[in-house]
């Protein structure tokens, strides 16, 4: 029998069996009750798990035949399912089962019977109707799916229950984890809960497919890895929970042997795992404030995968299983513990974060739970919380991501500002003023409309600095800044072109109206009152002006270049205005 842990499912809630085995073990035999049968009536009942119904226990040497397993169920205690799922452990012995069907009514009734863990190796069930073998059925995932009971995810099969007392005997072997969640239901509502249930996946999957694709694309075009990893952990969990639901297998691989299903499960099963820590330490940057776990993320996700990668070498499908379940119980916690460290550090996202992946946890909890037959009973709302858990964190991660987005594009569009203006003054700086005026020179160009450049300059300030300091000198040139804001006309544009000078751009301004706004400047700083230590302090400054009417530029034809040697002949109309005297205006002609 080389058939070995099988459809080992991918997930943590199969971790979780490890350490609940002994709980679970230690539960049962301390309420080991007598073998009483108790009976299921129909046609009453309609539908349900079958824990409770069952009677069970474990072979202890070799195999038994049906007749020997009959005899020790008659005849000597044996064990009381107490849950809705019998769960007894990874790798244990095969487990008997047996539960009764009485059929009041007159008429046959037809039920359907799944056993709904879809890795169990071996099922045999065989049906005992008044003392008669009457059906002897075989299957399990170590079947080729054309052979078993019924072409369905799980083992399954229908019977139409004749009227009277039938006997239902189970024998399950599994390398794999033993958790027995039997259901019942007649066929009709089998088939309703077939749909409601795919319904259910498919809304699951759905938002996790679109919100993976959708950052598939974000990673191929911004390149950023976060997106990409993303996306993998969302669709490597999507591929993990079709695999272990039964539904891959069913759908996609099922004519690929339970060989190749087993090795697939198990690598699916880390691929999401590794996926998913990458993208938690990238998105929150633990390397630069938590470098320890950050690292032993790093190597939970290089060494385990390389371990499983030698166990397939040599064929051990076991130890690899183990190394995988290992990964997949550290994905959890380390998941957590990012957020934990991130919260620490102050980072933002951090709280979002954990309560995602806890909420996340929680629900794989509760199914592992449910499927292990463990304080929360088993049902099709137990069973799906982990892709519930999962579809939810999908969402905060989504949400973390796009406000990561928008705060790296505020970003950029203070840093653009920033660039773009003086730091003093809050004018536009140099840059600024060529971007804005480039754009309006051009039309000026185009129309032949007149435009103006004013340069200005305060007088004597090199006095402010010596004699008040530095930030006295800086709060005059604010001052100066926010009058000549103050003064500009809707249009205009303005900006510090360095040191104690400022620059402006006059659209629609010939160079007699230029002179007349200038004029306007002067007259607003020469006012201005800055107070220094209780004195006010006077300011002056000089301004040039130069022009597109000016004679100098109207003899040729104007030129997106003529704007510079504009700027340069309000300069020298500057340097005129500073040898008359300063705080005077001068035009350049
Ligand atoms: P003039 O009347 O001929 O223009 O003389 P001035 O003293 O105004 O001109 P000058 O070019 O001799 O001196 C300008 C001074 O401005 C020199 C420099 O230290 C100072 N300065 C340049 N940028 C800043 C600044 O951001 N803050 C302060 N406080 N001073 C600055
Ligand atoms: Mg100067
Ligand atoms: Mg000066």
């Amino acid at each position: 029998m080389t058939k070995n842990a099988g459809c080992e499912p991918i997930n943590n809630s199969r971790l979780f069996l490890y350490s609940l085995r002994y709980f679970s073990i230690l539960f049962l035999l301390t309420i080991n009750f007598s073998s009483k049968a108790d009976t299921l009536t129909l046609p009453e009942f309609k539908e349900g798990t079958l824990g409770n119904y069952l009677h069970y226990f474990q072979e202890t040497n070799a195999r038994l035949a049906l007749n020997e397993a009959q005899q020790k169920f008659y005849q000597s205690n044996v064990n009381k399912g107490s849950s809705h799922s019998i769960s007894l452990g990874i790798d244990v012995a095969p487990v008997w089962m047996k539960f009764t069907v009485n059929n009041t009514s007159e008429l046959a009734e037809s039920y359907r019977l799944s056993v709904e863990t879809p890795w169990l190796d071996y099922i045999d069930t065989w049906l005992v109707h008044e003392g008669n073998v009457i059906q002897h059925i075989q299957g399990g995932d170590a079947y080729p799916y054309e052979q078993r009971p019924m072409p369905y995810r799980f083992y399954a099969f229908e019977h139409s229950f004749a009227p009277g007392k039938t006997e239902v005997f189970y024998r399950i072997e599994t390398k794999g984890p033993m958790a027995i969640p039997i259901h019942y239901s007649t066929v009709q509502n089998a088939i309703n809960r077939d749909i409601a249930s795919g319904y259910q996946y498919g809304f699951l999957y759905g938002i996790m497919l679109a919100l993976a694709l959708y950052n598939l694309v974000l990673y191929v075009f911004i390149r950023q890895k976060e997106y990409g990893l993303y996306s993998l952990y969302l669709i490597g969990f999507v591929l993990n929970s079709l695999s272990y639901t039964g539904q891959l297998h069913t759908v996609f691989t099922y004519d690929f042997g339970p060989y190749f299903q087993d090795w697939l499960d198990i690598f699916l099963m880390i691929t999401y795992s590794v996926a998913g820590l990458h993208f938690a330490r990238l998105l929150l940057k633990t390397k630069y404030y938590a470098l320890k776990l950050d690292q032993f993320v790093v190597r939970t996700t290089i060494f385990i995968p390389a371990g499983m990668v030698i166990g397939f070498v040599f064929d051990q499908l076991f130890f690899s299983m183990v190394l995988a379940f290992l990964l997949n119980t550290c994905f959890v916690i380390l998941f957590i513990a990012l957020g934990i460290r991130a919260l620490m550090a102050d980072k933002p996202f951090a709280l979002i974060f954990i309560l995602s992946s806890v909420t996340a946890a929680i629900c794989i909890t509760i199914s592992t739970l449910a499927v292990a037959g463990f304080l929360v009973p088993y049902n099709g709302y137990t069973f799906k919380a982990i892709e519930v858990g999962m579809a939810f964190e999908a969402v905060l991660l989504a949400v973390i991501l796009a406000r990561q987005f928008r705060m790296a594009k505020l970003d950029k569009i203070i840093a653009e500002t920033y660039a773009r203006t003086d730091a003093l003054t809050q004018l536009n700086n140099r840059r600024g003023f060529q971007e804005l005026t480039q754009p309006i020179w051009q039309g000026i160009i185009r129309s032949k409309r007149d435009a103006a450049i004013v340069l200005l300059d305060i007088d004597f300030f090199k006095r402010f600095n010596d004699q008040y300091g530095h930030e006295i000198g800086d709060k005059v040139l604010i001052a100066v800044a926010q009058c000549i804001k103050e003064t500009a006309r809707k249009g205009d544009i303005f900006a510090r072109w360095g040191g104690e000078e400022f620059i402006l751009f006059l659209p629609e301004t010939s160079e007699n109206q230029a002179y007349l706004q200038a004029e306007r400047i002067r007259a607003a700083i020469e006012r201005l009152e800055i107070q220094v230590i209780k004195l006010p302090l006077s300011v002056t400054a000089s301004l040039g002006i130069a022009g597109t009417s000016d004679g100098y530029f109207q003899n040729e034809p104007l030129s997106l270049s003529a704007l510079e040697p504009m700027i340069n002949s309000a300069d020298r109309a500057l340097y005129v205005a500073k040898q008359k005297g300063k705080n005077q205006v001068c035009p350049s002609k």
